[in-house]
């Protein structure tokens, strides 16, 4: 679908914000966005996810996926046809990738740089002041 299709009425066309962000242009919907992330129309009394209107051509059985990550972006260039499983599959990849992303760091504000026996991200400066206070509390024992 090109930009401004007559098949879709203009007020949904007027809503519509073609934005180039790194190279790439994307239709970023201006008007209500659901909070699920998706930008939504009603027509014919019926509320709509924007980015199924500008891709009529979803083969039955798939489903939509935003290959630009871009939930309220409309531009049929960046929605790719996925099975519901590879849709999931990529749903939480984001969700580990997010998550890892904000548990970088350890309770002390270091950056995590090893994995210990049991797969918990840990930070070897930890280790090294888990060990130093041991350490100096054994040396307080009076040495009988
Ligand atoms: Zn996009
Ligand atoms: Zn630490």
């Amino acid at each position: 679908m090109q930009f401004g299709d007559p098949s879709l009425p203009q007020r949904f066309w007027d809503n519509v914000s073609v934005t180039k962000i790194d190279g790439k242009t994307h239709w970023l919907w201006t008007g209500y966005v659901h909070k699920k992330g998706y930008g939504r129309i009603t027509i014919d009394h019926k509320s709509i996810d924007v980015h199924t209107l500008t891709t009529p051509d979803c083969p039955p059985g798939l489903e939509r996926d935003h290959k630009c990550k871009i939930k309220h972006c409309c531009n049929p260039e960046c929605i790719e046809f996925v099975t519901h499983l590879e849709n999931v599959r990529r749903g939480k990849a984001a969700e580990v990738a997010r998550a890892t992303f904000t548990k970088q760091r350890c309770k002390r504000n270091h950056v995590y740089d090893r994995v210990n026996s049991r797969g918990h991200k840990v930070c070897s400066l930890c280790i090294a002041i888990r060990k130093e206070a041991s350490s100096s509390s054994l040396r307080k024992v009076p040495i009988v």
